[in-house]
């Protein structure tokens, strides 16, 4: 099984879609509800973004779910207590949000859903979690760096834009701010760090125009794959989007296991 797919690009512009994976690996061992665990997928992004290579955009898509590994967190964001095991390599003890995000079993690799639901009844093994990261993390990011890479030495700059979907309503342990209702469209570049900000207020300003409502920075500013990549003064910018579910798909019929089969088959 390939875990990431790839098309190469001429154009300046690369997306990334690394939430929107339905493929679920035998070695998972999840304990939980699949339906309730497919509800962190970020779906059909992979489809809202198809029109991608017609415009010569580089295009890269996990196809692991981002609850079995999370390629938008840094490899030091593991959590030791879901280990058998100490955990042989770094990991973040500083860092608020890094810390926050653990709380909420969001890490490197999930503990909780957006729920609240534990995913193990079990404790991993190290080996384990370094074969997801073997197998997911570090193609993931191989890709997205040499699609970059590539697009900012044929253009002298590059545009990143890292593809996600949120639901209408943010889950009791999904974030910082459970409950909030989010807008059409969430744009982050890390409180104005990792894009030049004039891309940032034209995306903004055309999204406005076309009738949707947008936020900046919040409650979403991007994570590990807009701050790792995103270079202003290198003229490489990065931008997360992120898009209201409600805009595109019935969340509610989502839930239903008919809606789940008919969805997995697609
Ligand atoms: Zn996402």
């Amino acid at each position: 099984m390939n875990f990431v797919t790839t098309h190469r690009g001429s154009a300046p512009l690369v997306l990334d879609s690394p939430h929107s994976g339905t493929f679920y690996p035998p070695d998972f061992g999840f304990a939980c509800d699949l339906a309730q665990l497919r509800r962190a997928e970020d779906t059909h992004v992979d489809k809202l973004y198809s029109f991608a290579g017609e415009l010569g955009c580089a295009w890269i898509e996990a196809h692991f779910p981002r609850s079995y590994l999370d390629a938008n967190r840094n490899l030091t964001e593991v959590d030791p207590d879901m280990l058998s095991s100490p955990w042989p390599h770094a990991v973040e003890l500083q860092d608020a949000a890094v810390l926050s995000k653990r709380r909420l079993g969001k890490g490197l690799i999930w503990r909780a859903t957006d729920d609240g639901e534990p995913l193990y009844a079990r404790q991993l093994s190290v080996q384990e979690v370094q074969q997801r990261i073997a197998h997911c993390w570090l193609p993931y990011h191989a890709a997205v760096k040499a699609a970059i890479d590539a697009a900012h030495a044929r253009h002298g700059y590059s545009i990143h834009i890292n593809c996600h979907s949120m639901p209408e309503t943010a889950g009791s342990h999904a974030t910082d701010f459970p409950g909030t209702k989010h807008p059409d469209f969430v744009l982050g570049n890390r409180d104005h760090s990792t894009s030049s900000e004039a891309l940032l207020l034209w995306i903004q300003k055309h999204l406005a125009q076309a009738g949707y409502s947008v936020s900046l920075n919040h409650p979403y500013k991007g994570v590990e794959l807009v701050r790792r990549y995103g270079q202003p003064a290198q003229h490489r910018h990065s931008i997360q989007i992120e898009i209201n579910r409600a805009l595109y798909m019935n969340e509610k019929r989502w839930r239903s296991p008919t809606a789940l089969r008919r969805c997995a088959i697609v």
